[in-house]
């Protein structure tokens, strides 16, 4: 017999469970020609927005794309600095720094690895916008405090909702817990098409408008160019895959918390730190961190089991070569640092089966023993 093996993540057979439906969806585009913009885009906003009951969705090319528009929208830009967690995918600094801002970059709670918001309180001076939390891998940023900071000071705030679909703080959804949100469609995100894709959701029609014109060359009619935008527009085949896959996001995002309740059990006793869930968040779990201080030893004994494991993210971003322009040294965001070297994501994915993880368990009790 085989051994068993743990894939990181497993896109195929949830292909195969919906092929049908994503086939016919792709071969309508494909059939009618209209490639760009077409009828599905707009049906997506529609449902996307719906489904995390704001009033807009505009859809774009990248998760990176929808946060640069964001920030756009709210004429963020030169001289102005935008507050981020360190622990982030770059592309939350990324396009900050797109927009011609100046991230000011600020540590996280080793709780749960969110933006400490004490630490942005610290951070706000005279030239701060807007406020970037990320809900990192599912979970909410602290809201309500990250908030307050924003009123005194009249910051805007923009999430980045790139892991958190679906995903609810105090019982309301994450991407309208600010001004205006970027999602992420990349094909491992809890939605994923099959490229890249993203979205701006946003209640304000202001935001909205700005991002449907910019993400199309700034015009507002055909050939009239209000502002010098871009090309940013979500596809129409990804627009038509995502809405084949929509209607089944609240069941896979189910699936995930019983595979995290399931690691969870699975875990309990042995010496690791397990995900912390906040009582006033139901977090999604795009990925389920653990933390060792033996990482990298427990890291490759799973890879000889068998199970594929993943680090997100091994470098913070004040340490990324492309931001030593920042000038910030190691030692500056400590909680960052240290995690960076002890969290280690287990294979997360709706289809992850029972006996799966009971593998993935019984190899790190395997290694602690
Ligand atoms: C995936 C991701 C992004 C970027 O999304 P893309 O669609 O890949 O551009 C931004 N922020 C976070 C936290 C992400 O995980």
């Amino acid at each position: 017999m085989k051994p068993m093996t743990v894939p990181f993540v497993d896109l195929q057979s949830q292909y195969l469970a919906l092929r049908e439906d994503i086939l016919a969806r792709a071969d309508s585009v494909f059939r009618r020609g209209a490639f760009i913009l077409g009828d599905e885009v707009a049906e997506f906003e529609k449902a996307f927005a719906g489904f995390c009951g704001a009033k807009h969705c505009v859809g774009v090319a990248t998760g990176c794309d929808a946060l640069f528009l964001a920030l756009r929208a709210r004429g963020i830009g030169p001289g102005h600095e935008v507050i981020a967690p360190a622990n982030t995918f770059i592309a939350t600094v990324l396009a900050i720094t797109a927009a011609g801002a100046t991230p000011v970059l600020v540590d996280c709670l080793e709780e749960d690895f969110t933006m400490d918001p004490a630490a942005v309180a610290r951070a706000v001076t005279g030239k701060t916008r807007a406020l970037m939390p990320v809900h990192l891998y599912g979970q909410a940023a602290r809201m309500d405090e990250l908030s307050a900071i924003a009123r005194a000071h009249g910051l805007v705030i923009i999430e980045d909702a790139a892991q958190a679909h679906g995903g609810t703080y105090r019982g309301r959804p994450c991407g309208t817990l600010g001004d205006a949100s970027g999602f992420s469609f990349y094909p491992a995100k809890n939605l994923g098409c099959y490229g890249d894709g993203g979205a701006v959701v946003t209640d304000s029609a202001e935001i909205a408008e700005f991002a449907r014109n910019y993400r199309n060359y700034g015009q507002s009619r055909k050939y009239h160019h209000d502002v010098a935008g871009w090309n940013s527009r979500l596809d129409t085949v990804q627009a038509a895959i995502l809405l084949a896959k929509l209607p089944r996001l609240a069941a896979w995002n189910e699936a995930r918390r019983r595979c995290a309740l399931h690691y969870e059990a699975g875990l309990a006793g042995l010496p690791l730190l397990l995900p912390r869930v906040r009582p006033e968040c139901v977090p999604v779990w795009h990925l389920y961190v653990v933390r060792s201080t033996r990482r990298d030893e427990l890291l490759a004994h799973l890879g000889r089991r068998g199970i594929s494991c993943g680090i997100h993210y091994p470098v913070p971003v004040h340490l990324q070569k492309a931001y030593a322009g920042l000038g910030l040294a190691r030692g500056g965001f400590p909680v960052a640092e240290k995690v960076a070297g002890e969290i280690l994501s287990l294979p997360m994915y709706p289809e992850l089966a029972a006996g799966q993880i009971d593998h993935v368990c019984a190899a790190v009790a395997e290694f602690f023993r």
